[in-house]
């Protein structure tokens, strides 16, 4: 990878990571006025990714989650993985970023395939990486696969995706 390619891409993810921390202030922002049926994409988003749940109690402890994750995930540090490479870490297809999970010192890897999402996409995908280290949460599924819609609202609290895309949606 060339020098200028290295430097646009840690630009793309500088960009990523400020774009991540506004949707979740924007997400818990709205979270924060939610009342039970408005506003209607704190519900519909609510109800996609948390298998179905939409009280305003649930609304306050994912709430307090996004709060932990908008203090947590912007000390993440990243390291950028050249196309060709063999590292292990993006060494199967289709894999975007991985972080160790529950482990906060170790940068996120961010693989190639990363830098072909959408830039809301790339930022849920940062997001969905803070939630495994801080949040310590699983691989249960991610949105479009048909266990996702399937999983249960106590499996979609312990998964990772479904804090990422709540937020992407939310916000
Ligand atoms: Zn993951």
């Amino acid at each position: 990878m060339t020098a200028a390619i290295q430097s646009t891409q840690k630009q793309i993810v500088a960009a990523d990571r400020l774009r991540a921390i506004s949707m979740l202030d924007s997400a818990i922002n709205n979270i924060g006025l939610y009342n039970g049926t408005s506003p209607a994409k704190v519900k519909n988003a609510l109800s996609k990714h948390f298998g179905g749940a939409t009280s305003t109690a649930f609304a306050k402890w994912i709430k307090i989650n996004l709060h932990i994750l908008r203090t947590l995930g912007p000390l993440a540090e990243y390291e950028i993985i050249a196309t060709g490479s063999s590292f292990w870490a993006c060494d199967s297809p289709g894999v975007i970023a991985t972080a160790f999970w529950c482990v906060p010192f170790v940068a996120i890897r961010i693989c190639p395939e990363y830098f072909n999402q959408t830039p809301d996409e790339r930022s849920a995908t940062l997001i969905h990486e803070w939630v495994h280290k801080y949040g310590c949460n699983l691989d249960l599924g991610y949105e479009g696969e048909t266990s996702y819609s399937n999983n249960s609202t106590v499996t979609q609290l312990i998964n990772a995706d479904s804090f990422a895309q709540f937020a992407k949606d939310a916000q």
